[in-house]
């Protein structure tokens, strides 16, 4: 039986073995349209992208798991405004599918995108190669991706070559993308004296710690435009509870903070972009808060905040916050070709073939994950 995000299961969450095996049972990704109800979208509704002065819908568009610009195309033509992919997404592929959602409607929405590159040259290349992928000649927001520290943020050789871009007239402003050392990286923009960067991009949801949601608001408060990704906490499929499902109690957890401007969750399909634009203008409820209760204690075993504590413990250096991300995207997106893709990006020494000779593991999670038996099963998965 075809099964998406929306229809959910009695069982309760299910197990990583099977959210696995049932990943491509989306039915298409104009499934939505074909079928019964019309597309009925609420009237969009705008914040202020920070300093860019950008308004932008607060639900946009995370297209890194959308295989078609059909879906893209919809959502554009209902009003949602802002589109993040990166270079990285699907080998390229997924610039040139945005790409092709943009034609005739360009002016009518911002584009972000990603450069994991740090010399000058590289991040010219890039950014030339997503000019081409996007077919346009500007990119709104253009973001370092994946910062875990401060480092990157001063970095004077690629400050340089940003600057140069945004003199070309071909990226108009910059941010930055975190998972792991989310506070740190925010704090570096904030004590920016040059406010070179203005947008963040972080991962923030119903799961998140305060310190979290306090670095934000800091960094709100100083100009910073915030969008947050991973709003739905690794999408994992559990039971239904009332009219509103967990993900969209999760997606209206994130847009109660007035700190973040919006969220991008990753629509695949017609039915998945319905039910994340449908929370737009929606209150958060007493009710949304039992059902992240429940979704909470459901995916508690499997999902990793990605805040890197465990790491420094690890005489090996091993990413287990980056493998962690990459078993979310296998086991919660189900998009096992995205994880094996991320995965093979850390270096050798620091994956989790680096486990398979230890002893007795060291690192230790301060949420309760089982740290070796999740190592374990990224080997077996992901290598
Ligand atoms: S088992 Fe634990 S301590 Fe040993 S290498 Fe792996 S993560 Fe590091
Ligand atoms: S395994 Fe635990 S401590 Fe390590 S990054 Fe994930 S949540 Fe943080």
């Amino acid at each position: 039986m075809g099964m998406n995000r929306r229809q959910f299961l009695k069982a309760g969450l299910l197990g990583t073995t099977s959210a696995l095996v049932g990943g491509s049972a989306l039915g298409g990704p104009l499934g939505g349209l074909a079928s019964a109800a019309p597309l009925a979208f609420p009237a969009p509704v705008y914040r202020t992208l920070g300093r860019t002065g950008m308004k932008i819908t607060v639900v946009s568009f995370g297209a890194m798991l959308t295989p078609e610009p059909e879906v893209l195309r919809v959502a554009f033509d209902h009003g949602l405004n802002y589109v993040d992919t990166a270079r990285g997404y699907m080998g390229g592929r997924n610039e040139e599918i945005v790409g092709k959602a943009l034609k005739g409607v360009r002016d009518k929405v911002f584009v972000a995108t990603k450069t994991p590159s740090r010399s000058k040259e590289d991040i010219f290349r890039d950014v030339e190669t997503s000019l081409k992928s996007l077919g346009t000649d500007r990119i709104d927001v253009l973001q370092l991706h994946s910062l875990k520290n401060r480092k990157r943020v001063y970095d004077p050789e690629t400050r340089e070559a940003l600057a140069r871009l945004k003199e070309q007239g071909k990226v108009r402003f910059f941010g930055v993308t975190t998972h792991s050392g989310q506070a740190e990286v925010l704090d570096a923009l904030v004590e920016d004296r040059d406010r070179f960067f203005d947008v963040a991009l972080v991962a923030y949801n119903f799961t998140s710690g305060r310190d979290i949601a306090e670095a934000i608001g800091r960094a709100a408060r100083s100009g910073i435009g915030i969008v947050a990704m991973k709003t739905q906490a690794g999408g994992y499929v559990t039971e239904a509870e009332g009219a509103v499902s967990p993900h969209q109690a999760a997606l209206k957890w994130v847009l109660r903070n007035p700190d973040v401007a919006a969220a991008i969750p990753g629509m695949r399909d017609m039915s998945e972009l319905k039910e994340d634009v449908a929370v737009m203008g929606m209150p958060f409820r007493q009710a949304d808060e039992r059902t992240l209760r429940r979704y909470g204690t459901a995916i508690r075993p499997y999902y990793c905040h990605l805040c890197g504590e465990c790491e420094g413990a690890c005489p090996k250096g091993v990413e287990i916050s980056t493998i962690n991300r990459c078993l979310m995207y296998a086991d919660g997106y189900r998009e096992l070709r995205l994880a094996r893709s991320v995965y093979r990006a850390i270096p050798a020494g620091a994956s989790a073939s680096a486990c398979l000779d230890c002893a007795a593991c060291a690192a230790r999670c301060v949420r309760g994950l089982d740290i070796p038996a999740k190592m374990k099963r990224a080997g077996k998965v992901l290598a």
